[in-house]
């Protein structure tokens, strides 16, 4: 199937970075044409009609949480771009900021002119060095070409914007720990209320969006909200990307219209599984996301709704595909390591929690597990999951609840022979294609 082409709609030739190129594709039409005739208000309404769900991972629309800023504000409004992409398995921003960086931008100058934000941040993660240089020599292009730190035409409205480099911490993926970080203070996040739409950057009404969602909005300008709405799905619209890893034969990101059938994706773009093997799970959505296996996916489509419904998330739109021969325990195991690691500590269930969970899982996948330790694993989980300030601690538990669920005869395969059934390894096949 060919999909609609929104966000990713340029050769890849290694110029369409260059404010050349995004000028030669109609970059920054919205903001020479549409700006003078539509008010602030008008360009928010079109974003609530595109119905445009945020595609960092909470799927909320973004229309109605722009709506959320107070109307009575004398306080300046920021706006932040979040490109802090630190889930395991994606890496779909990472395209725009290196590649398309201008729409991106473009994106940023109608947010910011829609709720009149006095200053627009990028924030980018620490371990993504290109990125970050891309996106600072398209900013300096735009501010040289006036896009930028000057009125907008027919408007007295001035958007600036600064790149702001983060220093590799998955948490501060959460709005407000990205927000004390920008601030200068430790990446942690804060208790809500209040939240950043009302109390956020420096204590001001702040919204924050991830880099596809902003990228998205000049295609909603250009072409109007209601036309967005009638790609997709009802209640997904729009196109979505997918960075797609593991044991498939093309690896990358993909953009697709959301609806689209999973199992037609999995085989057509990302080419199959790889050396003929047979699909063990999927990971649909960033490592957070539950675990599914090939039975829970045959119907599904690519949309927030249908995903659900098959137990899981479209989260970010990483894409994990495991073949047969991976050893869950261990697989597990990375992940439980993982947030283990990434726990600021500021809560006990989650400090104390993922490192327990951790803990036991290398245990089985080592040989020494008890039978008890699988019901023991979804105990602690319960006691994490919603106890905690930010949603790390639910994103350590969803890996742990659905692979003991739907691997549970494997973990007990470990626990009964007294060791690992995949001689403890993580099998990473290779295969040239
Ligand atoms: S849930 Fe974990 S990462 Fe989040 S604030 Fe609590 S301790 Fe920190």
């Amino acid at each position: 199937m060919s999909h609609k082409k929104i966000l990713l709609n340029f050769e890849r030739n290694g110029t369409s970075h260059t404010l050349e190129s995004y000028l030669k594709r109609g970059g920054y039409q919205t903001i020479a044409e549409k700006i003078p005739a539509l008010s602030p208000a008008e360009v928010l309404e079109e974003v609530k009609k595109s119905a445009i769900r945020g595609r960092g991972g909470a799927g909320f629309p973004a229309g109605i949480k722009w709506s959320f800023l107070p109307k009575d504000n004398d306080k300046p409004v920021y706006l932040i771009c979040n490109g802090d992409e630190g889930e395991p398995g994606t890496f779909k921003d990472r395209v725009i900021l290196e590649e398309n960086p201008h729409m991106l931008i473009e994106g940023m100058i109608l947010a910011s002119y829609a709720i009149r934000a006095k200053h627009a941040y990028i924030y980018i993660r620490g371990e993504y060095g290109f990125a970050l240089e891309r996106v600072k020599a398209a900013v300096k292009e735009a501010y040289e070409t006036g896009y930028l730190g000057k009125p907008l035409k027919g408007t007295d409205f001035v958007c600036e914007i600064t790149v702001h480099k983060g220093a590799g911490a998955y948490v501060v993926g959460d709005e407000t720990g990205l927000m004390n970080s920008i601030e200068g203070k430790k990446g942690q996040t804060r208790n809500k209320p209040p939240f950043p739409a009302i109390e956020g950057l420096y204590k001001c009404p702040t919204i924050i969006n991830n880099v596809e969602t902003l990228a998205s909005v000049p295609w909603i300008i250009a072409n109007g909200g209601d036309a967005y709405h009638k790609i997709g799905t009802e209640k997904s619209s729009g196109t979505k990307l997918l960075s797609v890893s593991g044991h498939v034969r093309k690896p990358g990101v993909y953009e697709v219209e959301l609806g689209y059938s999973f199992m037609d994706f999995l085989n057509n773009e990302a080419g199959g599984i790889i050396d003929g093997k047979k699909l063990k799970a999927v990971i649909p959505g960033g490592s957070s996301t539950p675990v599914l296996k090939p039975e829970d996916i045959k119907d599904m489509t690519i949309d927030y709704e249908s995903i659900t419904a098959a137990g899981s998330s479209l989260g970010s739109g990483a894409v994990i595909v495991i073949a047969e021969g991976t050893c869950m325990v261990k697989l597990l195991e990375i992940l439980t390591h993982f947030y283990q690691h990434e726990s600021c500590g500021q809560c006990t269930p989650c400090r104390e929690g993922t490192g327990w969970l951790h803990r036991i899982v290398r245990r089985i996948e080592e040989g020494n597990g008890k039978m008890e330790d699988l019901d023991l694993l979804t105990s602690i989980t319960k006691h994490i999951a919603f106890h905690t300030i930010c949603p790390l601690g639910d994103a350590a538990c969803g890996p742990v609840d659905s692979f003991v669920k739907k691997f549970r005869k494997e973990f007990e395969e470990h626990i009964k022979q007294g060791g690992c059934p995949y001689s403890g390894k993580f099998v990473r096949f290779q295969e040239k294609v």
